[in-house]
């Protein structure tokens, strides 16, 4: 028998409040079609949270009997990378050692170990039997890709045509060094660094805002931890507040006509109307986060006469809907990965061996969305 331990809650809740950790043992004889995994790594993201707290666009059902729970229970975690280390029957495709990752959301990846039904359909396989493709590969990163990454090449390929936008600029005898530009609040998040990289690498680019840190040296120090990552430029969210950023834009844009179409808003609030000022006629604002919790006007006169477009990016369905297409930008990103092209978002690691305290996993839960973190925490195992 494998023992096992999960974190669960059966209401919603603040994590801390709601979260418990259960143990129970998983009989070694594996259903048909199903395969056990061990997690290697499981990050906390800011939906994890929000799906506890019962605030997130889709409420998990509470499963009767979940692990032998005494209430109706959900594991939280929607992403993990997890080793396969053993095969029931009637399973192919899967071996041994394997690393692979939920291939849709709502797995529950809080937990030391699964036992997967279907594994061939709730599967990612990334190596299928070929060790050599864990070479340049963490776990850490393949348990962080399928989300942050996605997302933000999703976002930056899905709505407006930057390349094609920067390849129209060239023909026009422009700089090859001035593709398009796109512009994005939250910049330091995951998913922003993740465009910030991306967006690099496709020729664009990318004008960053950040929230400013309690010292001037930390604020710096972050804008060149961005511009390291690729950013062409980065601003506080004072600077990108202030009256005198219309200038600043102009000059960067050589005075409008090198358009920003695509604006990228992981804040809301004042953050995301500042968006909204800064993007060019016809410019697209695609609203993916709400970290701010403050919401923001969709003022009519940008929308009619700079004819905007305000559009909604939700990861989930996306991936449902195009199964196929997440995969391929889960194997783009990854391949990225091995050949030290993309870098994964800084992670403050936190520990969940058998002696982890309840208190200790819980509390990493419930700071995801504290805000001035040194990086996203990871469940290591
Ligand atoms: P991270 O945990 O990596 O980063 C959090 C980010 O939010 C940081 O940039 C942080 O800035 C900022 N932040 C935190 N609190 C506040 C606040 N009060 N006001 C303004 N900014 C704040 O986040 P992720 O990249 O994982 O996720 C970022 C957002 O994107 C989340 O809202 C998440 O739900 C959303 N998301 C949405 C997806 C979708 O499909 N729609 C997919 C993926 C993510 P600072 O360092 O200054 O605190």
């Amino acid at each position: 028998y494998t023992q096992s331990k999960s974190l669960l809650f059966s209401s919603f809740g603040e994590p801390t409040d709601v979260l418990s950790l259960h143990t129970h043992s998983i009989s070694p004889s594996l259903p048909s079609g199903s395969v056990l995994l061990r997690t290697l790594a499981a990050p906390v993201n800011p939906a994890d949270v929000n799906t506890i707290q019962g605030t997130y666009g889709v409420k998990p059902p509470f499963t009767p009997h979940l692990l032998g729970a005494p209430q109706p229970s959900v594991i939280p975690g929607n992403e993990a990378c997890f080793e396969v280390t053993a095969i029931g029957p009637n399973v192919s495709g899967f071996s041994r050692g394997d690393w692979v990752i939920p291939a849709s959301t709502g797995f529950g990846t809080f937990r030391t170990h699964a036992l997967v039904e279907n594994a061939e359909k709730s599967l990612f396989n990334i190596t299928s039997g070929d060790p050599s493709k864990k070479d340049g590969l963490t776990p850490v990163q393949v348990a962080t890709v399928s989300v942050n990454p996605c997302s933000a090449y999703r976002m930056l390929k899905d709505y407006v045509d930057l390349v094609k936008l920067s390849i129209e600029s060239y023909q026009k005898g422009n700089d090859v060094t001035g593709g398009a530009w796109f512009l994005q609040n939250g910049a330091n998040s995951g998913v922003g660094r993740a465009a910030i990289q991306l967006g690099k690498l496709w020729g664009l680019r990318s004008i960053n805002i950040i929230r400013e840190r309690s010292t001037p040296e930390q604020t710096e120090s972050l804008k060149q931890e961005l511009r390291d990552l690729g950013a062409t430029v980065v601003f506080t969210e004072t600077e990108f507040l202030d009256r005198s950023f219309r200038d600043r834009l102009a000059e960067l844009t050589n005075q409008g006509k090198e358009p920003i179409m695509l604006g990228m808003n992981c804040v809301g609030g004042k953050s995301a109307s500042a968006v909204v000022k800064a993007l060019s006629q016809k410019g697209v604002m695609v609203t993916y986060g709400g970290m701010s919790r403050q919401s923001f006007p969709f003022p009519t006169g940008p929308q009619i006469f700079k004819r905007l477009r305000f559009e909604g990016f939700w990861l989930s369905p996306w991936g449902n809907e195009n199964p196929a297409e997440k995969k391929k930008t889960i194997e783009e990103v990854l391949q990225l990965m091995r050949e030290k092209k993309f870098q994964e978002a800084p992670v403050q690691e936190v520990t969940w061996d058998w002696d982890t305290e309840e208190k200790t996993l819980k509390e990493a839960v419930q700071g995801t969305l504290e805000g001035f973190r040194s990086g996203k925490g990871v469940f290591v195992f």
